[in-house]
Order: structure tokens, then sequence, then C-alpha cells
């Protein structure tokens, strides 16, 4: 499960890391701590990789956004800085609050044009949820649909919001879908949509699904709509256990924080946004100001993201290592963070860590 990287087969790389090692065997990697627990989750981090041994050196950067021309955007330093790594881990941002902002990470997906978003959100053993058996494998469309931020007041109390669908981000999206499959084994892809009643845009994505799936005699296609994968995925999440689902972007944002729910939240769940040029791998909660600089905050979904990320570099046997560790630990239940029941300060739960690499 999830034992390779997204560098890919013969019919065309899709996001393959292009990143380079220096003259003394590591890799240089962009690492946007964040706010609130950000530094705290971070740190923990960088101890357990260092401990890992794990051939990465880390590049600060900053994001702290800009106002340009009335737009959002970071600075030129951190731009570069990921261009050049071809890849970042990211700490939570918390969203400025004010006239004029999209965003943060909205800016970084559109800047660095992250076209896919993927979930894996798998059951921990040891920590008790209603199911302990869910293994689930989302992919979601980064770039357009309903979060294309094409609005405007048609008349005073009517508002018009474009949902964008394009064949060309639709059939990257898949091909990624696809390919991704294929590397990690689970040779299933499922298409969530709503082409019943969005006839002509959701209609393009399955219609383009369809085409794309021939490329790929060796993984089963179907589709299902979306309310149905809602209805059973809540069910019974076990025959997703061997799909990988895809889906446009609201849908994807919607149904992967669901997958999170039933695996005990967001604070488990680690992702990827994946390009052609970069990628950025991030936890998907937030910056939990409400215990921030307290060690309080487990890292898990950071560090999951981080093992996401290794395996993107093909750093596979560092992945696994510390992979294990992680479950390990979780398992055995004894320095656990508070979200999860236990009284360990985040630093303790990652000496736990490092002391079963
Ligand atoms: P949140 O995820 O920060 O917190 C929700 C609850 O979960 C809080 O009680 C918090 O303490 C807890 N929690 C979250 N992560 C945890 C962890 N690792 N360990 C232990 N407990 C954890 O959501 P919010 O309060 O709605 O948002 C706070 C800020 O984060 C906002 O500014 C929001 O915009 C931002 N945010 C950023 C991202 C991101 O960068 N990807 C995602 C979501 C929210």
């Amino acid at each position: 499960r999830f034992q390779r990287g997204y560098a890919t087969d013969k019919k065309g790389a899709v996001a393959k890391f292009h990143g380079q090692k220096d003259t003394d065997g590591l890799y240089t990697v962009s690492l946007i701590e964040g706010d609130g627990i950000g530094p705290e989750i971070s740190q923990s981090v960088k101890d357990i990789f260092s401990a890992a041994g794990a051939p990465v050196k880390w590049e600060p950067v900053d994001v702290t956004p800009i106002l340009k021309d009335g737009k959002t955007t970071i600075a030129q330093e951190t731009i570069d800085s990921i261009k050049r790594n071809k890849v970042a881990l990211k700490g939570p941002l918390a969203t400025p609050i004010g006239k004029g902002h999209v965003s943060l990470n909205l800016t970084l997906r559109r800047t660095f044009n992250l076209f896919a978003n993927v979930r894996p959100c798998r059951s921990i053993a040891g920590y008790k949820t209603p199911y302990d058996n869910v293994d689930t494998v989302l992919i979601r469309e980064n770039t357009e649909g309903e979060y294309s931020g094409i609005e405007h007041i048609v008349v005073d109390g009517v508002v018009q919001s474009i949902k964008l669908i394009t064949r060309e981000a639709s059939e990257r999206v898949l091909r990624f879908a696809f390919q991704y499959a294929e590397n990690i084994n689970r040779l299933k892809v499922r298409a969530v949509h709503k082409a019943t009643i969005m006839k002509m845009s959701d209609g393009l994505f399955l219609g383009t699904a369809n085409r794309v799936s021939k490329d790929y005699p060796n993984v089963e296609f179907d589709a299902e709509l979306l309310d149905n994968t809602c209805l059973k995925i809540v069910t019974d999440p076990t025959p997703y256990n061997d799909k990988v689902l895809v889906m446009p972007n609201l849908y994807g944002d919607i149904l992967s924080d669901m997958c999170a729910g039933l695996i005990g939240g967001l604070g488990l769940t680690p992702s990827g946004n994946i390009g052609d040029e970069c990628s950025i791998f991030e936890a998907v909660h937030g910056s939990a100001p409400d215990i921030a600089g307290k060690a309080l905050a487990n890292p898990t979904a950071l560090l999951l993201s981080s093992i996401m990320m290794l395996r993107h570099m093909e750093l596979y046997d560092h992945a696994q290592r510390i992979e294990t560790a992680i479950f390990d630990t979780l398992a055995e239940g004894k320095t656990l963070t508070g979200d999860l029941g236990g009284k360990s300060k985040t630093h303790e739960y990652a000496g736990a860590i490092i002391k079963r690499l």
C-alpha cells in the first residue's frame, strides 16, 4: 500500500520527481513551517528525519502573504526555492482575513499548477473509530471546477458562480489517477460525478474518463454518482479499499474530508498536491490556534505527508522505516497526544517514534 511514488510509466511520466541530490548526497526540500502549531509539528518531522538518516536538507521558506496589485501572492524567494527544489513540505497556514486576500493554499496551487490532490485515508491500528478497516485513496482535480473563482453579481440578490471544467485539466488528473493506480498496484479506478444533472460539465469529465481509460487496459474502470458514493462509503467503506477514486474539485474536497472522518479526523490525514514540475505535501488540518505553543499538537498528519513526500522522491526505504515506527507507536498506544486520548507532549510522541526507528 502506497509503496511507490508518482514517477510513472511508459505513456509519459506524469509528476515525476525532478529534484537533484547535492554533492553531499542530500536533497533540499523547501519547508513551509506554517502558523499556529506548524512550527511544533515541523520540528517533530525534522527530528525524526534526522534520527532516521533521511537524506534531506530543509530550506525554510516564508509564505507570509503579500498583497500585490490587489492580489494575494507570496515572496519571490519562496517561489524560487520551491521551483529550484521541486518539492516542499507544508504545515498549516492560517487563511488571512481581509479584503483582497484569497486563500494562500489556493495561491500555492495556482502558482505551481498543482493539478492533482492525493488524499489517502487508512485506519490506524490502536485508534478506535466506527470502522477499523478503511483504506481509501482519493484524487481530486485541484485547479478548476467550482473553485475556479469566477463569480459575479447579475443583479442585486442574484449571483452567478461558474463551474469551469476543461478537457485538458480533466484529462491530466485522470491520466494521473490511472498511472497512480498502476504504480500502487490498486488496479481499479472509479470516477465520481453528477453527470445526470451537470450534463455538460460533469459529462465532459466522465466522457474524458471513459476515453482515457482505454489507454490503461490493466486498470478496471467504472463510474459512480457522487450521492451514491457518499451513502455507500459511510455504510460500508470496505468495497472502496481496492479502488482509486478520482473526481472534480468540489466533490473531492468534501468526500476526502468525509473519508478522513471515517479514520478519526483531519489530524491523521496526509495529502500531496502534485504538479508536473513541483509538488507540495501537507497536513490536511488547520493551524489549531487553540492549542498552539503548548506542545499538545499531534504531528501524525504532517509526518504521514512527509512519508508520501519521501515516496514521491523515490526514497522508499526511509519512507517504510519511518512509517512502520509511526504505526507501531500508535498501535502500542502508550505515548499518544491528547487528541488521541493520550497525555504525551508532541516531542514525547516524536521521541517514542525515534526509539522505534
Ligand atoms: P483546525 O484544523 O486548525 O482545528 C480544528 C480542531 O482540531 C481544533 O480544536 C484543533 O485544536 C484540532 N486540531 C487540528 N489539528 C490538530 C493536531 N495536529 N493535533 C491536535 N489537534 C488538532 O481548524 P480551524 O480551527 O477551523 O482553522 C484554524 C486556521 O487554520 C484557520 O485560519 C484556517 O483557515 C486554517 N486552515 C488551514 C488549512 C491548511 O493550511 N491546509 C486547513 C484548514 C484550516
